[in-house]
């Protein structure tokens, strides 16, 4: 079976500064890395590396050829990946000397993709196939519609937290993933506890705190306990934690057994610094012994 993954692909550019500059200030940083990033990309990066058939659908721009290259060299299929002409995706982000950072983050290419680039990519769709998307493009309720219509699972993960993209997803998904913030956020916005939301099933990460499935149909909780690591860098955890489930779930396991394998890749990914190029395999993942 194959992940159909409709979400944002990012170039992270990280700059290392004295400090965070004030209004008006022109500072010169120290250091300059570049990575691949934005939430479609790691989730596929991390369903790929987790060993599952990996379709991604999307765009870069003409900046960003280098990000398709990488996706593919990580297993994820790039065929309906888009080459548009609006600028990449991507996020500026300043680290000053005490670890505190400043995020711009532009849509770009993420946000213009064309309807008819999804009608072609899900008329390849299976029954049994997964459909996983987030917050960061457009046509995300478009694209969950096409899936649900050919017979995908749809899994939704309602971040960045947008409270109208999140009101739309709500009746069309199958599984809701979020963290704890987002959870809250959405209680707040709804009026609703996550377990009398209309979905059939609820993933909430905890960070260290582990994972809590909600079986709404049934009401029934479950707590699963994170791996315990010392943290360096906790970006893309919860896109690692959903694209591992997600392999796990297309190769037949259970949630039981697919949520603990999810959150030992998270933890491992959480040891390493950067984004989607930090996500681990899942030889490693299983050989590792925290
Ligand atoms: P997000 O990255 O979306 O904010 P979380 O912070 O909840 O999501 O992290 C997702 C999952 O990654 C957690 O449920 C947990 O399994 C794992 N994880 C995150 N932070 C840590 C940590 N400090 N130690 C161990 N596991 C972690």
């Amino acid at each position: 079976m194959t992940i159909w993954c409709l979400g944002s692909v990012n170039a992270d550019h990280f700059y290392r500064l004295p400090h965070l500059p004030a209004p008006g200030e022109t500072l010169a940083a120290s250091d300059y890395s570049r990575g691949l990033g934005g939430k479609g990309a790691n989730m596929a990066v991390a369903a790929a590396r987790g060993g599952a058939p990996v379709e991604l659908v999307g765009a870069v721009g003409p900046d960003g050829l280098w990000m398709k290259a990488r996706l593919a060299d990580y297993g994820v299929s790039v065929r309906h990946l888009a080459e548009s002409a609006e600028a990449s995706g991507h996020a500026i982000i300043s680290v000053d000397a005490a670890g505190e950072n400043q995020i711009t983050i532009y849509g770009g290419a993420n946000r213009a993709l064309e309807p008819a680039r999804i009608d072609t990519a899900f008329a390849e769709a299976r029954e049994g196939d997964i459909f996983v998307c987030q917050n960061e493009t457009n046509l995300q309720r478009a694209g969950a519609d096409i899936a649900r219509s050919r017979g995908l699972r749809v899994v939704y993960a309602a971040a960045p937290f947008e409270v109208e993209a999140v009101r739309k997803m709500l009746d069309v998904a199958d599984l809701l993933v979020l963290n704890a913030v987002e959870a809250r956020q959405l209680q707040e916005a709804t009026g609703l506890a996550p377990e009398a939301l209309p979905v059939a099933g609820i993933v909430i990460t905890l960070g260290a705190d582990g994972v809590r499935w909600i079986d709404t149909k049934t009401g029934q909780s479950r707590d699963f306990p994170a791996v315990a690591v010392t943290a360096v860098d906790t970006t893309g955890a919860g896109d690692t934690f959903t694209g591992y489930l997600l392999a796990g779930l297309d190769r037949g396991l259970s949630m039981e057994a697919a949520i603990p394998l999810a959150a030992k890749a998270a933890a491992l990914k959480v040891t390493r610094r950067g984004t989607a190029d930090a996500i681990p395999s899942l030889s490693e993942v299983e050989t590792w012994a925290p």
